[in-house]
């Protein structure tokens, strides 16, 4: 059989791969790999040549032949396609493992950093740190005890985080209600109505039936202008998984979530690190638990008084105390009446091809790039478009992919992911290669994609990580654009580019209205960028209440008194909470991020990565924003450095200081006065 994910150069032949090919490449790419591992672990005098380099080889090759079809899985998903995907899932899990815990392998990285280490480049030597580092997090120094415990701690885990996912989407799942007076209904959207109609209908019952999913929850408590019927969600969905609520004590999460925290915490203590937290933070720019904490805290305190006053004024505009239930409905009220300028209406002056013909010039304008489209290259969907970068001396830079619009089968949401890594290896060399993908509206009758600004902030965002991985130098895969670069850190180039599309240059060139072609207008402008700060207090604080329950549960942890969820959860209300909740809320019993996701000990990241990209962006704007030097200082010190170098030292270089959380709170709007430096 000719496999076309076998032969993955120059790009993915998209149109030809089948279902049907990618567990057979898989299990043979694998199969080589290991081979070649093994022969590689054993070389009786390791050097980075003869050792790091070809891994490195193997790395790209295998990333290579998988990317495709995790990407495929993602936009135009099917069952076979899903089947053949998952079936690969335990094979390249098997594969990293058991990488990551040979110790022949391990001895050979360390070797060759004792007798090369002081003649290696910086990314070299970062190559063999992040290594050694992942070995030793794999627990592969451990006697066979412990590494046969720590196996089956990351074992159970893996099977409780699954378990934690589950219960959530059981109970949101086993939930309904049932309405049978239409006023209730006042408020919310037709397109919501009428699906619970017939549902009720289906049902064979009077009036209407709307279930718990995310969408439907929002709507109700924005839009309902019943408080019984926004109660009644609110509490249903606020103790899902939980032993309280109209489903108390069914999927119950609280036995499962302190089993997580005291199975993490013994895989910490295994590998000598006194918590969870501190483990985590071993892969991160953070350097210490306390310096996380402080972080939390000073947010917490400069943005408490605006917090305060934002609720206030909601009240005073509600004209009553509000419960939980109330806050979204009220807060959306507020927000309408204050600011003319609605989402929808912004999309008349948002053609895609408009906003993509700016952004590219934005792009070109700050770090001396061309961006231009290549037609005839081998894609997915006829919807997506393929882009080439090149150096102002037309020298190829990379490419990538655009899916820009949703469509059935295609994962919702907006990524950018690496399609082909950087390498210059002796083996061989290849630029950088991206998806961009994003659901925007699809074009209508007669018109492009129009976008609202919250996509057109969304694009910008994934345009950022784009920059990232495409402008890397870095020669070794491994730390090359944005793979090995810290967890916290990793959202800096997304969230700094996304200043850009509020602008106001930048809006006059991505703007031009459906029928007139005219820019976007001075007032609805200003209207526009009033709305950038809206509840950035209120916003803030209800993000540092999550990252610091999540932190303190991690790190707090002992095993004679357990987890604390409930009096941990407490503690930080009353510390960061300005938003009423009411005792029964049981938030941490559906807070996936943390119990079954990426997110354990990392919930403040969010924050961490939006402080580097304020205090960034204004460097630029010392400068201009558009200055050529300092974008391409911030070429040189972040965007280019991939995993290569450790993040602080890569943003000191850039702006001659360490990051201040007060450039974060003057983007928001918010007094800094309270924040000692
Ligand atoms: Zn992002």
């Amino acid at each position: 059989m000719n496999n076309p994910l076998l032969h993955p150069e120059p790009l993915p032949a998209f149109p030809n791969i089948r279902p049907e090919h990618i567990e057979p490449a898989m299990r043979e790419v694998l199969a080589e790999s290991r081979a070649q591992v093994e022969k590689l672990a054993t070389t009786a005098t390791p050097t980075f040549a003869t050792v790091i380099e070809p891994l490195e080889e193997l790395h790209h090759h295998l990333t290579r032949v998988w990317s495709p079809v995790g990407h495929l899985n993602a936009v135009v998903n099917s069952e076979p396609l899903r089947a053949s995907y998952n079936a690969c899932l335990p094979l390249l899990s098997e594969y990293h493992t058991d990488l990551t815990q040979s110790e022949p392998l391990y001895r050979a990285y360390q070797t060759i950093a004792e007798r090369e280490g002081a003649q290696l480049g910086v990314a070299q030597r970062s190559v063999i740190e992040h290594a050694l580092r992942d070995f030793r997090l794999a627990g592969v120094g451990l006697d066979e005890e412990r590494k046969q415990r720590f196996k089956t701690v990351m074992l159970e885990l893996s099977q409780l985080q699954s378990k934690f996912d589950e219960n959530v989407l059981d109970a949101t799942n086993a939930w309904t209600h049932h309405v049978a007076d239409a006023g209730e209904l006042r408020g919310l959207n037709e397109q919501l109505i009428e699906q619970a109609r017939r549902r009720a209908h289906e049902q064979r019952r009077e009036g209407w039936v709307f279930t718990l999913d995310q969408p439907t929850y929002t709507a109700v408590v924005t839009d309902a202008e019943s408080e019984p019927l926004r109660r009644v969600f609110y509490e249903a969905w606020s103790t899902r998984a939980s032993e309280r609520g109209p489903m108390a004590g069914k999927w119950d999460n609280s036995p499962v979530m302190e089993n997580i925290l005291r199975l993490r915490h013994e895989a910490a203590r295994l590998l000598d690190f006194s918590n969870y937290a501190e483990y985590a933070l071993a892969t991160r720019m953070a350097r210490s638990v306390p310096e996380v904490l402080e972080f939390l805290q000073d947010l917490a305190r400069a943005a408490k008084p605006a917090a305060e006053a934002e609720f206030a004024e909601l009240e005073t505009f509600a004209g009553r105390k509000l419960n939980a239930w109330d806050v979204g409905f009220y807060t959306e009220a507020l927000q309408r009446k204050r600011f003319s300028v609605s989402q929808e209406e912004l999309r008349r002056y948002f053609p895609l091809p408009r906003v993509l013909a700016g952004l590219f010039e934005t792009a070109e304008r700050l770090f001396g790039i061309r961006i231009h489209e290549r037609g005839g290259v081998p894609v997915w969907h006829s919807d997506v478009r393929f882009f080439e970068l090149e150096s102002a001396s037309r020298q190829p830079i990379g490419s990538f992919y655009l899916d820009a619009c949703a469509r059935p089968h295609k994962r919702s949401g907006a990524w950018m992911d690496e399609c082909v890594g950087r390498k210059r290896l002796h083996s061989g060399s290849a630029l950088p290669v991206a998806y961009l993908v994003c659901n925007f509206l699809p074009a209508g009758e007669g018109h492009p994609a129009q976008l609202t600004h919250d996509d057109v902030v969304t694009l910008f965002h994934e345009f950022g990580h784009g920059l990232h991985h495409l402008l890397t130098r870095v020669d070794y895969p491994s730390v090359a654009g944005i793979n090995g670069v810290a967890w916290d850190a990793v959202e800096l180039p997304s969230q700094f580019f996304e200043n850009y599309a509020w602008n106001p240059e930048v809006l006059k060139r991505i703007s031009s209205h459906a029928e007139t072609g005219e820019p976007l207008p001075a007032d609805m402008q200003s209207q526009l960028m009033a709305t950038r700060s809206f509840h950035a207090g209120l916003q803030t604080m209800r993000q540092l209440e999550f990252a610091l329950f999540d932190f303190r549960i991690h790190a707090q942890y002992r095993p004679e008194r357990g987890g604390r969820i409930a009096e941990t959860l407490a503690e930080v209300r009353n510390e960061v909470s300005v938003a009423p909740a009411p005792e029964w809320n049981r938030f941490a019993h559906s807070f996936g991020h943390i119990f079954a996701g990426g997110y354990a000990a990392g919930y403040y990241s969010y924050k961490w990565a939006e402080v580097l990209a304020a205090d960034a962006f204004e460097a630029f704007e010392e400068t201009g924003v558009f200055h050529r030097g300092t974008a391409q200082r911030f070429v040189d010190s972040i965007l280019s450095r991939g995993g290569s170098r450790d993040p602080l030292d890569a943003f000191v270089e850039f702006r001659g200081r360490k990051p201040d959380v007060r450039a974060l709170l003057r983007q928001h709007g918010i007094d800094s006065g309270e924040v000692a430096v």
